[in-house]
């Protein structure tokens, strides 16, 4: 079927509300209890959603019921789809078309109300707009009303951007070309390069114009400048931000009445975690099945709140010494009252999520039930400030300060709703009595005529003489009178036969019609009462969310706050010295997600130190003695150290950083054509040139995808380079035992290694780190201790002896160096060309 053909008063309606939506999106029509989808729509939809395609008129079809929309909606955009839903405006009448409309559009970056939602992660939509030699970003979690803008420097900084906030979309200018987005051969665009799923969309270019975007944001705001968000001299994050904006009210119709500031996101006041690094370091996901990531490993956040907000002091460690400092204190407090901080994370356990709630409110999704849990959390406000008032720290006295009581509205919300309301506004059952007297009157009416039931019942019955008469109600039919059929003889004659069933006979009478008339008109008066008392209630919350959302920020830092000093007793961290100097210096370090991997005392603390005397470790040792992560635990503890959070060691000094930088394993991206080694490289590449020498890098094995000279020549090289021009913090873990050479030649390059020990001719790694380098690999023995074949691991040390013993005639033979290209071969080029 199509628009132009005859079609029916109804279908007519479909059409004009599918031809405002852009053709990607698909239309969900009410129809009284369902949503259904219609023709390519239906199509699309069934499949994704597993439904039974359905025709009527030769219209393919497939519904949803109303109760479980928000699961399905779910389903559609995980798949990648955006959805319009089209409602009932009206109560349904007969015999005439019921005003229907387009409610709102969700699309991956809004759907915030379905079973996907993680309610310690944020969902962002992030706005993209490049600006002469500058790129504004926006995000937007309209889940929550977090916004948050900027501008960056270069498109590499847009992927560190994107890793660390993992927008779920992206919104960008029809008709301008980036880098980074590349588009398939059916047209669908997407992120270039090795960053996790991301929907792209184009939205008008015009609303990226500065003076669209930023006469939007004024007006959403209701301010005459920009100024007081930071924004004033950053037109490309105005353009971003304002389409961003623009994007959600008027693209997708959600309500944006809980957005109320916008944030700016400052770059220089950031520590930069290169793109790479965040994935390697696994910050906030972990790249495995079975491990965890480091917010899993340090997260005691008692609300969902709290949880967000330590993923994002883990995406934007600071590199503000006051910043830091003052969270630094505020957990040095908790440590020291631990009694009032036990008190406060119960109070806050019974704190919900207001933000996600409060944003429900804003859009009219919220159910009473969810009201309801509005008002306990609020009832916690008093508490919580009480506590705190009596302490006496800067940051913790500011952040009472914070919080506004909402007494007002806890008082209203007490007084209107029942203790447990039901999900649904249906069926009434929500306000609570002595709150409304016109209401009370209505539900008495409703209860007399219970009461006026109970006697007609029993007067039938005596009139009658049957004494197995009752009143039944029924949907189609109301109230009847049943009678059995052996009995239904004997019933007067003004009794009205309705219904005929396997042993009963069903009659009404006038009397019996009145009372219902009563009962149920009084019934869906009240309901209706509630409804209509239920929305000015939403109202009354709605008109607090600015207030409430200031508090919630401030309800978020006690969170974390109190949970970093729970984590640091709990784990035994300490509280690191930060310093405006290039050192880096750790006593009796621990890595803190393998720490908790393991039983408690298994873990071989290991000390560190970097500075301008020590400026590049050069860490060898065999495979499995624990390189890998000694170096990571470094940059991991750093990191830690820049969010404000304790780390675990005995004793820390930690310098300022701008970045860290990690090149570790090998990130296969072999689906994007990129080989191992020439993802290795790339990485390499940035980082050389990027890093500063008040950078961190870490480097494992850097080399290890090509052959032994070719590996050996670049590592060599690229330490060279660390040393002579970036002149960063580095720590190189290598096989190569040769590069211990260099700290001959340079001073400030050391050689360590990492501890192993032989008994019995098996190899024990002490996970020690030791001063001077090793040339032993044991590759042989990590080889057996895997369960490689013996006669496998006999054949290897036969090769092995003929290799050494040729190694100390210094020639070995053609036939060896062409079939066993390994490490040991390589002094004697070493040797030539010295
Ligand atoms: P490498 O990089 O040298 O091959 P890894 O760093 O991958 O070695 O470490 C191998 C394993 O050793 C890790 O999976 C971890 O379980 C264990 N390990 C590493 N460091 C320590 C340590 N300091 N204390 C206890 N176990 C450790």
């Amino acid at each position: 079927m199509k628009e132009t053909e005859n079609l029916t008063p109804m279908m007519k309606q479909y059409w004009e509300a599918k031809r405002k939506l852009p053709p990607d999106v698909l239309l969900l029509f009410r129809l009284g209890d369902f949503f259904e989808l219609f023709l390519e729509d239906a199509k699309e939809g069934a499949k994704i959603l597993n439904l039974v395609l359905t025709q009527r008129q030769g219209v393919p079809m497939c519904g949803v019921p109303v109760e479980n929309i928000e699961g399905y909606i779910g389903k559609l955009v995980k798949a990648g789809k955006r959805v319009a839903i089209c409602d009932q405006m009206e109560q349904p009448k007969p015999g005439q078309l019921v005003k229907r409309q387009i409610v709102r559009i969700v699309s991956p970056g809004s759907n915030g109300y379905g079973s996907f939602l993680h309610p310690k992660e944020h969902q962002f939509c992030m706005g993209l707009f490049p600006w002469r030699n500058k790129l504004g970003i926006s995000f937007i979690d309209i889940t929550t009303g977090l916004f948050l803008a900027g501008q960056l420097d270069t498109n590499k900084e847009f992927f560190e951007m994107v890793v660390r906030y993992k927008p779920v979309e992206i919104i960008v200018p029809e008709g301008v070309d980036f880098p980074f987005i590349r588009r398939d051969a059916q047209g669908k665009e997407a992120l270039e390069g090795p960053v996790q799923d991301c929907f792209i969309h184009r939205y008008f270019s015009w609303a990226f114009s500065y003076e669209e975007a930023k006469s939007f944001l004024l007006n959403h705001f209701k301010v005459s400048s920009l100024e007081g968000y930071g924004l004033g001299e950053m037109p490309a994050a105005v353009c971003s931000a304002g389409a961003l904006l623009r994007y959600f009210g008027e693209e997708l119709h959600q309500s944006l009445s809980h957005i109320v500031k916008i944030l700016q996101i400052v770059p220089q006041h950031i520590l930069w975690i290169d793109a790479i690094a965040q994935k390697t370091l696994e910050i906030n996901h972990t790249q495995s099945k079975s491990g965890k990531s480091l917010f899993e490993a340090i997260d005691r956040t008692v609300t969902p709140g709290g949880g967000r907000l330590l993923r994002r002091w883990l995406s934007e460690p600071s590199n503000q010494l006051s910043v830091i400092e003052e969270r630094q204190q505020a957990i040095s407090f908790w440590l020291n009252n631990p009694n009032k901080r036990k008190e406060l994370r119960e109070i806050l356990e019974k704190i919900g999520d207001l933000e996600r709630l409060l944003s429900k409110v804003s859009q009219g999704y919220v159910n009473p039930r969810e009201l309801s849990s509005i008002k306990e959390s609020l009832r916690q406000l008093p508490v919580v400030k009480a506590l705190l008032s009596s302490l006496d720290e800067g940051l913790i006295c500011r952040l009472c300060e914070d919080i506004a009581l909402e007494n007002e509205l806890v008082e209203e919300l007490e007084k209107a709703l029942e203790e447990n309301p039901p999900f649904s506004t249906k069926e009434g059952g929500i306000i609570k009595k002595g709150y409304c007297p016109a209401l009370d009157e209505l539900k008495e009416m409703s209860e007399q005529g219970k009461k006026w039931l109970i006697d007609f019942e029993q007067k039938e019955r005596e009139k009658t003489g049957i004494k197995t008469l009752k009143i039944k109600y029924n949907q189609v039919f109301g109230y009847l009178i049943e009678v059995s059929h052996s009995q239904s003889k004997w019933v007067p004659q003004h009794y009205e036969r309705r219904q005929t069933l396997a042993n009963v006979e069903r009659f009404i009478t006038p009397e019996l019609k009145e009372i219902e008339l009563k009962i149920l008109g009084s019934k869906n008066r009240a309901i209706e009462l509630e409804q209509n008392l239920f929305e000015v209630l939403k109202e009354k919350i709605a008109s607090r969310i600015p207030s409430i959302q200031k508090t919630m920020e401030a309800i978020n830092k006690l969170d974390v706050l109190t949970s970093l000093a729970d984590l640091a007793q709990e784990r035994n961290y300490c509280k690191p010295t930060m310093v405006d100097e290039p050192v880096i210096e750790i006593e009796e370090g621990r890595h803190p997600i393998v720490e908790q991997c393991m039983a408690s005392g298994d873990f071989v603390p290991n000390s560190t130190y970097l500075g301008p005397d020590q400026r590049i470790l050069l860490i060898t040792g065999p495979n499995m003695a624990g390189k890998s992560t000694y170096i990571r635990q470094v940059a991991l503890l750093s990191l830690l150290a820049h969010t404000g959070s304790f780390i675990p060691a005995k004793k820390a000094k930690i310098g300022l950083l701008d970045r860290i930088f990690t090149r570790i394993g090998s990130n296969d991206d072999l689906a994007m054509g990129q080989s191992t080694f020439l993802v290795e490289m790339n990485e390499t590449a940035n980082i050389l040139h990027n890093a500063t020498s008040r950078s961190l890098v870490i480097l494992d094995e850097v080399g290890r995808g090509t052959s032994t000279f070719d590996g050996l020549s670049l590592a060599w090289a690229i330490v060279e380079e660390l040393y002579k021009t970036n002149r960063s913090l580095s720590l190189f873990a290598t096989h190569y035992h040769e590069l211990a050479k260099l700290a001959d030649i340079y001073p400030e390059i050391k050689n360590y290694s990492m501890a192993v020990a032989e008994r019995g001719g098996n190899v024990v790694f002490l996970r020690k780190v030791v001063k001077g380098s090793t040339d032993k690999s044991y590759g042989i023995q990590v080889a057996k201790l895997a369960g490689i074949p013996d006669r496998v691991i006999e054949k290897a040390k036969k090769i092995l002896s003929m290799m050494e013993s040729g190694q100390k005639k210094k020639s070995p033979s053609k036939k060896i160096k062409d079939s066993l290209d390994g490490p040991s071969l390589f002094p004697y080029l070493f040797d030539q060309e010295q």
